[in-house]
């Protein structure tokens, strides 16, 4: 494409992206397509011909009204209340155009000043909007923050740099090392073992320890401390601690104050252990300082990392990754070929964020951040997710006033799990299938989309099968909750 035929085609797609919004609540939330269905619709082969131009292109616009739209499930809608959000706002896909369109590889310094030296910055902002701790900051002596592609990544970084620093503390390289979780940890802990061989296998119960949690599904620390205990015991090496703030099923928060605390008494801190904090979703909430509480505790966290691209108003990929040990991710994850080297780097005055993560390749994905920031400020971020945390409110009392239904658990900021009770003498199975339809009579209604969960027995009561309204969509209004509310209630049988 010429400029010129860039700037026409572009013209026409960023018409398209602003309809799409608009049309947003025309769509089916999730796509009703069968398996295969959209791949039917698609050539076998690939085009031996290209486009000539731009008029060539009303083929292709043509083919994603009428085989993409159908298959993509739509995620801005404000009645998505699956999962957890994944906000796309405006400023944020300008940025990701923009950094598509600028190109940029900022895996050193000098590879792109900017791309580095405004992630530092936003980063650096992001501990101010969350009140972390100064030693987070780039400017501190030895901590910083680097935007990572997902959590699952972040938890990977943090892994082998605590795996780094126990080495360094004297722990042979072939030790038997042990991670640890709670049992409602994200799978991407297991993953992460499972990546760097501290695992070997998805059911490696000796080396990546669930731990029990209490009835609100958050980590019981005197069992994390047995299982430490156990493990120096037997000779392993315990060098990691996972602690989940905002658990993907149901928000579940782990003590982090008593599991630092739990660290320090055994030997694992001294010896080098690391504890990092996955607040994936929940980590979005503390730009307001009345969810400060969240995290009772910073002293002895190593690191630290939520998604911007959850419930931040910023798109898929953006995870804000900060440690307080930015030499142990050196350490970890530096190595320098000849072809990467350069002045800049071997002066020490510059970060090259190759250094802090996996791949060596990165985009410039501060960009985007830096709109969303400067667009909506602390005050609009701030009134972001009050506004949600209202409407779950919302939704949570009028799950208690209805005694068909009941709360399985407080709710968690804007997360509400909650199922219909279980009828008198109803078996366990039968109360979870009476839900489990329940859940997708109003999700093939197309009008919203909730997902479900199971949580575990605790304390003698039986696992149970939950529905999740996870309110979080940045066009979601009291309208679209009631709205999913009322389609629950009429399609109770
Ligand atoms: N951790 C938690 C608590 C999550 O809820 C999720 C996803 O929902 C993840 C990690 C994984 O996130 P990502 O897709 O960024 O790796």
């Amino acid at each position: 494409l010429s400029p010129e035929e860039f700037r026409e085609l572009g013209h026409r797609l960023v018409d398209w992206v602003a309809d799409y919004q608009q049309r947003l609540e025309s769509f089916p939330v999730r796509s009703q397509v069968a398996p295969g269905e959209v791949a039917s619709k698609l050539p076998l082969r690939p085009p031996e011909e290209g486009l000539h131009g731009v008029k060539g292109w009303d083929a292709v616009l043509k083919d994603l009204e009428d085989v993409i739209l159908p298959g993509v499930t739509h995620w801005q809608s404000p009645s998505f209340f699956a999962y957890f959000p994944a906000n796309a706002s405006g400023p944020a896909v300008l940025g990701e155009l923009l950094s598509a369109g600028l190109g940029v590889q900022g895996m050193l310094w000098s590879t792109s000043p900017a791309a580095t030296e405004l992630e530092t910055r936003v980063v650096d902002w992001l501990v101010d909007l969350l009140g972390l701790p100064e030693d987070f900051r780039s400017t501190s002596a030895r901590g910083g923050g680097v935007i990572q592609g997902t959590a699952s990544e972040a938890t990977l970084v943090a892994m082998v740099a605590a795996r780094e620093r126990v080495r360094r503390y004297g722990a042979p390289a072939n030790s038997e090392w042990v991670a640890y979780a709670s049992t409602q940890a994200h799978s991407s802990v297991l993953k992460a073992a499972m990546l760097c061989g501290v695992a070997h296998g998805a059911e490696d119960t000796t080396h990546v320890r669930l731990i029990e949690t209490n009835d609100r599904y958050g980590m019981r620390p005197e069992l994390l401390e047995r299982a430490i205990l156990e493990d120096l015991g037997a000779g392993r090496v315990p060098f990691f601690v996972c602690a989940t703030v905002g658990s993907t099923s149901s928000g579940a928060v782990d003590p982090v104050r008593a599991i630092g605390e739990v660290m320090a008494r055994t030997p694992v801190r001294s010896t080098g252990g690391w504890l990092h904090i996955d607040a994936a979703w929940a980590g979005s909430a503390l730009v307001c300082p009345e969810h400060r509480g969240l995290l009772d505790s910073m002293n002895r966290v190593d690191s630290f990392a939520f998604n911007p691209h959850k419930w931040l108003l910023t798109n898929f990929d953006c995870n804000a990754f900060f440690t307080r040990d930015r030499q142990a991710l050196l350490d970890a994850l530096s190595v320098t070929p000849e072809y990467l080297r350069n002045a800049a780097s071997a002066s020490g005055a510059v970060i090259d964020y190759r250094d802090w993560q996996v791949p060596l390749g990165r985009r410039f994905r501060a960009l985007k951040l830096w709109f969303v920031l400067r667009h909506y400020g602390a005050k609009g971020l701030r009134a972001h997710i009050r506004e949600h945390v209202r409407l779950a409110q919302c939704f949570e009392s009028w799950v208690k006033e209805d005694s068909r239904f009941e709360l399985v658990v407080p709710r968690s900021l804007s997360l509400v799990c909650f199922r219909l009770k279980p009828l008198p003498g109803e078996a366990v199975k039968d109360t979870d299938a009476r839900n489990r339809e329940l859940l997708e009579r109003v999700n093939a209604s197309g009008k919203v989309f909730l997902t479900h969960t199971v949580l575990p027995s605790v304390e003698g009561a039986p696992a149970r099968y939950v529905l999740r309204m996870a309110i979080g969509a940045a066009t979601t209004e009291e309208r679209h909750v009631r709205a999913a509310w009322e389609l629950l209630v009429a399609s109770v049988r």
